[in-house]
């Protein structure tokens, strides 16, 4: 989700990298889930995530968004976001002692949290929000621990690709004041990276690897939307 903010106001004034020192560290967040609560649609999903909810739940990308999920028009795009639900407008994978019931497999933006990205030049980099988390005196992590997710650097040239993927149908759908391509490349793209299933494991009975079926998903989806721009 794009947001107009001025660094300076949110956070601490610098950018990191991934092995940077960052004080996020928040005591394993005993006793609180602020961050799970009225998030409103902004826990936003990308495909490496729903390939990792659906391996760790093993649901579809349909019974998942039965209950956990829901769909929501994002800067022109169409894409999932955690749904928070019941009164206390929580994630319904938050569990009644109030911790992530699928911590090992959760979403980027929850492993990133406090910490967000900032997009420049082909490339990301991190900043960490300082009014986010109410947690005092926090200690300093590796960002790289903090993330723990495996082949970082693969997972890192995918998150800007598929951001900068992003912004070229935002672009095309900003540019076309026709309702029908906006529908129908809306829905090609909600098809071809999230209800399509993705191959959990290979046909050795190893885990199947996440990056190979997304870049072949975007190479087509590339050429795809070339018809519309
Ligand atoms: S607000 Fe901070 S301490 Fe609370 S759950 Fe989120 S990250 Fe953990
Ligand atoms: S997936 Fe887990 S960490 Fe993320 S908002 Fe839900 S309960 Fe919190």
């Amino acid at each position: 989700m794009e947001r107009e903010v001025d660094l300076k106001e949110i956070s601490d004034g610098r950018l990191y990298g991934i092995n940077d020192m960052v004080k996020a560290g928040c005591n394993d967040c005993a006793g609180c889930s602020l961050c799970c609560e009225g998030m409103g649609n902004s826990i936003i999903l990308d495909p490496y995530d729903i390939f990792m909810l659906e391996k760790g739940c093993g649901l579809s990308f349909e019974e998942l968004l039965a209950e956990k999920l829901e769909l929501n028009v994002v800067d022109y795009i169409i894409q999932p976001n955690l749904k928070m639900q019941g009164q206390g407008e929580r994630c319904g994978f938050l569990n009644e002692k109030g911790r992530c019931s699928i911590h090992p497999y959760r979403p980027g933006f929850c492993r990133m949290f406090p910490l967000g990205r900032i997009y420049e030049d082909k490339g990301f980099r991190y900043f960490l929000q300082i009014h986010e988390c109410p947690f005092p005196g926090k200690t300093k992590v590796k960002l790289k621990r903090w993330l723990d997710i495996p082949e970082i650097g693969r997972y890192e040239r995918y998150v800007c690709d598929w951001h900068f993927f992003l912004k070229d149908m935002q672009k095309i759908i900003r540019d076309t004041e026709n309702e029908e391509i906006t529908r129908n490349l809306n829905l090609y793209l909600l098809n071809q990276f999230y209800v399509q299933a993705y191959e959990i494991s290979g046909a050795d009975g190893k885990e199947a690897d996440f990056y190979g079926q997304f870049y072949r998903r975007l190479e087509e989806a590339v050429k795809r939307a070339a018809l519309y721009a």
